[in-house]
């Protein structure tokens, strides 16, 4: 493994590497309909890892602690992995599990639906979790996703936290999560869905940002930030609330554009600014990522980030 010595943050992403397989269409079918779609293709997605990558490629010198099967998706994700000088020490095998999949609708407007089949990705461990201790105490942020056994995130959040290190929490999928854990997170960073499941409020705009953000904060927790697609995101810190709005720009597929969201927040984050601040870089690594196709494909570097 490179050893990358500079003064770059230093991220561990805990969270899910899967193989995505995506059609393209005019529209999205609705239950029990077949519709004929265009072009199919396959590249590596997950969340966790398309996190991980957008963090290494904007800056951060990344761990990623994730799991894949043994199978050549899980081996060809390795390697991507490395291409991009991801640290994949704590990248685990499961031999007995395949490695993940999406599988990803897009249609013209650049809208998705996605399931996923976790895989290997559904036995990310606490003992996994205490391997890497050592990169956790290392680490300027921990940043993870609910793609992995929700037990692994919430201890990692309690080791993280016990080392002082700030824990920055995607809850996707869409899940309730209990207020000890929350309390362990430094910053979460739901979608409008999943700061619906957390609040009991629909968000339709900022009004209903604000209440959920609001609602999302009295569970114990300082940070929220409520991405709003291509209006921006939402922002609660402490007891300051602001709506930073997106970059205008063509949208062509928005397939990991809050990946590419999360893995900018934290860089910038690590790094001393504010929030917002943060906040503000995201929402411009993301409107580059909604103007290419792919999830990992679109991620931008660093040097295309203008704010
Ligand atoms: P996805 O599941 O498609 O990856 P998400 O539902 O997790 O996304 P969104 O709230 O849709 O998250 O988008 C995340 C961020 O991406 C937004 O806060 C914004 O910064 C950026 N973004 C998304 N869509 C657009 C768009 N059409 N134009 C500009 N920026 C966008």
């Amino acid at each position: 493994m490179e050893t990358i010595s500079s003064n770059r943050p230093k991220i561990v992403v805990i969270g899910s590497c899967n193989t995505d397989m995506v059609v393209k269409a005019n529209r999205l079918p609705v239950p029990g309909e077949t519709i004929l779609g265009g072009t199919f293709y396959m590249n590596p997605g997950g969340k966790g890892a398309n996190q991980a990558i957008a963090a290494a490629r904007l800056g951060a010198e990344v761990t990623f602690i994730s799991k894949i099967g043994y199978d050549l998706f899980g081996l060809q994700a390795l390697e991507i992995y490395k291409s991009e000088k991801i640290n994949t020490e704590f990248i685990f095998t499961d031999q007995k599990s395949p490695s993940g999949v999406a599988l990803i609708s897009v249609d013209s407007f650049g809208e998705n639906s996605i399931i996923v089949a976790p895989g290997a990705s559904r036995s990310l461990s606490i003992e996994d979790i205490n391997k890497a201790e050592e990169k956790i105490k290392e680490a300027d942020i921990i940043l993870m996703q609910l793609e992995v056994p929700i037990e692994t995130v919430e201890y990692a959040a309690t080791i993280a936290n016990q080392y002082g290190k700030k824990v920055i929490l995607n809850p996707a999928p869409a899940s309730t999560l209990s207020n000890s854990f929350l309390n362990n997170v430094h910053t979460i960073l739901p979608n409008r869905i999943e700061a619906e499941m957390l609040s009991g409020i629909k968000v339709m705009d900022v009004e209903s940002a604000h209440r959920a953000a609001k609602a999302i904060g009295e569970k114990g927790i300082e940070n929220v930030v409520i991405t709003l697609g291509k209006d921006g995101a939402y922002v609660k810190e402490k007891d300051e609330y602001t709506m930073v709005p997106a970059k205008e720009v063509e949208t062509i597929d928005t397939t990991g554009a809050g990946d590419v969201f999360c893995g900018a927040f934290s860089v910038y984050l690590s790094k001393g600014h504010s929030l917002a601040e943060s906040v503000k870089f995201a929402n411009a690594a993301a409107a580059i990522a909604v103007t290419r196709i792919g999830a990992q494909s679109a991620i931008p570097y660093k040097r295309e980030v203008n704010l």
